[in-house]
C-alpha cells in the first residue's frame, strides 16, 4: 500500500512547516532526443529555513533543477530528499500538494476567483470549509490583499502585483515546508518588484520556510538569498556561497561577469551601519538614518544632502555618531580582508547625484563582453 505509507511520510513532513532539509545528489536530467543533458550532476545540501537563490542565464537548467524537486521532472539519475526522504519514493500528486510552487506567469485560473485560486490544494486535502474560508481570510491579509475586496474578484481584475502576490497566497495555503519559485516577480514592474521582494523577505523571516527561488536577476539574489548558487550550462555550479562572500570574492571570471559593475556597491547593502566606525563629529544640516540603515542607505543620503557625512541616529531618534565615505570605504576593505577576498579591495570612488560610481573589484572583468546575463 505505497500510497498509505506515502501519506503518511508526506504528513510527517508537512507537520514541519518551518522548513525541511532538502538533499539533492548527483541529480542530472537528460530530455529525450537532446544531444547534452540539461541538468548534470547536480549536488547540493539546503538546510531547514534557507532561502537559496539560483541565478544564471536563460536556459541554463534552473527550471529543469527546480521541477525535478517535486517532480514535475523526473531526474534521469540522482536522488533528492525531502527531510531524509527520497522523494522518489513519495506519491509525485501528494508530494506536490505540499510543496508550494510559484511560477512567473503567475498560473492562476481565471475562471475562478481568488478565494477558489488560493483554496485550491486545501480542497485537495480535504480540508473542512470553515477552515479553507478561514485559512484564505489569513493568507489575503498576509499578502496584503484585502479579503472583503478580493476574495471574490477574478485574477483579470487584479494589477500584476496583486495577481502575483495572490499566486504566493496560493502556493503557501497548506503551510508547505518547502516553496520552489521560478523567477515569481518577473513579469511584475520593477517598483512593485521591490515591494514584492520586502515583502516577501517579511513573510519569510516570520515563516522560515525552505525556499529554492529562481531568478536571473543578480541584484534579487543579492537581496534576497541566504545563499546564492551562480549557475552556468547544465546547472553547473560555479559558486554557492552567501551574497557577501560571492560579491568580495568572485570565484572565477564567470561568477565575476555575472555579478558586473558595481560589486563594491552591492556589498554596501548587505553591512549595517553600525558595523561602521562612527565619528563623534556630528555635522548641523547633515541628512540622518536610522542605525539599521546599510551603508548602501549611508551613502545615498551623503549623495542626496551633498553634506559631506551623515548622522546616524538611534530608534528614539538620539544622534549615535556620524558616516563619511572614508568610514564607509574603511568597512568595505575590512570586509574583504575578513572574507579572505584575493580579489583586491573595492574602493569607493566619486560619487555624483543620480549615480554612485564605485572602483570596480579588481577581479571582475571591466568589459561586459562575455557576459551571460
Ligand atoms: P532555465 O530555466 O535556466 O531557462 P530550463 O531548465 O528551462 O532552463 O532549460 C534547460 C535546457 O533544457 C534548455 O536547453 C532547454 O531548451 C532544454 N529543455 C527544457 N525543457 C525541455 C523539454 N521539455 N524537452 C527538451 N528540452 C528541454
Ligand atoms: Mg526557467
Amino acid at each position: 500500500m505505497p500510497d498509505i505509507t506515502n501519506t503518511g511520510i508526506i504528513d510527517a513532513i508537512s507537520q514541519q512547516s518551518a522548513g525541511v532539509r532538502l538533499e539533492l545528489e548527483h541529480v542530472s536530467k537528460q530530455y529525450p532526443g537532446q544531444n547534452a543533458p540539461a541538468v548534470e550532476d547536480f549536488s547540493m545540501d539546503i538546510r531547514p529555513g534557507e532561502l537559496i537563490m539560483f541565478v544564471g542565464p536563460s536556459g541554463c537548467g534552473k527550471t529543469t533543477t527546480m521541477k525535478m524537486i517535486n517532480r514535475l521532472i523526473e531526474p534521469t539519475a540522482g536522488s533528492i530528499r525531502l527531510d531524509g526522504k527520497d522523494v522518489l519514493s513519495l506519491n509525485p500528486n501528494e508530494l506536490r500538494r505540499h510543496i508550494g510552487y510559484v511560477i512567473q506567469q503567475i498560473g492562476l485560473f481565471p475562471h475562478r476567483t481568488i478565494a477558489e485560486n488560493i483554496a485550491t490544494v486545501p480542497k485537495m486535502l480535504g480540508w473542512s470549509k470553515a477552515r479553507i474560508t478561514e485559512r484564505v481570510d489569513s493568507l489575503l491579509r498576509t499578502v496584503q490583499l484585502d479579503p472583503a475586496l478580493f476574495a471574490n474578484r477574478y485574477p483579470r481584475q487584479l494589477s500584476g502585483g496583486q495577481q502575483q502576490r495572490a499566486g504566493v497566497a496560493r502556493a503557501l495555503a497548506a503551510d508547505p515546508p518547502v516553496m520552489l519559485m521560478d523567477e515569481p516577480f518577473g513579469a511584475t514592474d520593477p517598483i512593485t518588484r521591490e515591494r514584492l521582494q520586502a515583502e516577501f523577505l517579511r513573510l519569510q523571516a516570520e515563516i522560515g520556510k525552505t525556499i529554492v527561488f529562481v531568478t536571473h536577476d543578480f541584484e534579487e539574489a543579492v537581496r534576497m538569498g541566504d545563499r546564492i548558487a551562480v549557475l552556468s550550462e547544465r546547472s553547473r555550479i560555479e559558486q554557492f556561497d552567501t551574497p557577501a562572500n560571492i560579491l568580495a570574492a568572485p570565484a572565477n571570471d564567470y561568477v565575476a561577469s555575472f555579478i558586473g559593475r558595481g560589486a563594491a556597491i552591492k556589498r554596501l547593502a548587505l553591512v549595517r551601519v553600525t558595523d561602521a566606525t562612527l565619528s563623534p563629529n556630528i555635522l548641523p544640516g547633515a541628512g540622518q538614518v536610522p542605525s539599521d540603515a546599510t551603508l548602501r542607505d549611508a551613502l545615498d543620503m551623503i549623495v542626496l544632502t551633498g553634506a559631506p557625512s551623515v548622522t546616524v541616529v538611534d530608534p528614539d531618534g538620539t544622534p549615535m555618531g556620524a558616516l563619511d565615505h572614508a568610514a564607509i570605504s574603511a568597512v568595505l576593505g575590512a570586509e574583504a580582508a575578513t572574507l579572505g577576498a584575493t580579489a583586491g579591495q573595492a574602493t569607493l570612488g566619486q560619487t555624483a547625484v543620480g549615480q554612485t560610481a564605485v572602483g570596480q573589484t579588481a577581479g571582475a572583468p571591466a568589459s561586459e563582453a562575455g557576459s551571460p546575463a
